[in-house]
């Protein structure tokens, strides 16, 4: 019974998003049908129900496949997705108003920030690119790279896209 109920628990707070804050299992708030009512039902999207699309050509240079995990539900402001880069291929400089997290999950990548040197980034590394500073983010110019973006929005605007990485600065 108790290992049932931390699972419930658990559900809430997965659902919850980022209204569930600090609170952790081993402090949860006693659960009740009221508080499931207010925030809803556990909603998955299965594998495979969203198609794949093309990054385009006015914001990527090169091949780039952009597969939609989720987009942001209200009050959250937070979409995510898998980005995967041929080699060769990268975004256009660009800024996030209130920030984005990168997690590499598959191939070697690179990354800069505007007057910053190109940084390689590999499965497993967590970038953190601040609110509005300019960036550019791909793969390396021999290998493909397959991150995970998560990206907040600010008024539905989660990206203010800028000129395209030219290919003199795209090198390391
Ligand atoms: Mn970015």
């Amino acid at each position: 019974m108790r290992i049932r109920m931390l699972g419930v628990t658990l559900c809430l707070l997965l659902a919850a998003g980022a209204h569930a804050n600090t609170t952790t299992l081993a402090q949860a708030p006693s659960w009740s049908p009221a508080t499931s009512r207010e925030q809803g039902d556990l909603r998955i999207s299965r594998a495979g129900s969203q198609p794949s699309a093309r990054g385009p050509a006015d914001f990527f240079t090169g091949s780039v496949r952009v597969d939609m995990l989720f987009s942001a539900t209200a009050p959250s402001r937070m979409s995510g997705g898998n980005v995967t880069f041929e080699p060769g291929a990268r975004s256009a400089w660009h800024t996030h108003p209130v920030g984005q997290v990168l997690v590499v999950t598959a191939g070697m990548g690179w990354v800069q920030r505007e007057g910053g040197p190109v940084e390689e980034m590999r499965p497993g590394d967590v970038i953190w690119i601040p609110p509005g500073l300019k960036h550019w983010h791909g793969a390396t110019a021999t290998t493909g790279v397959t991150h995970l973006a998560l990206t907040e929005a600010v008024n539905g605007q989660p990206v203010i896209w800028l000129e395209q990485v030219s290919d003199e600065q795209y090198r390391r």
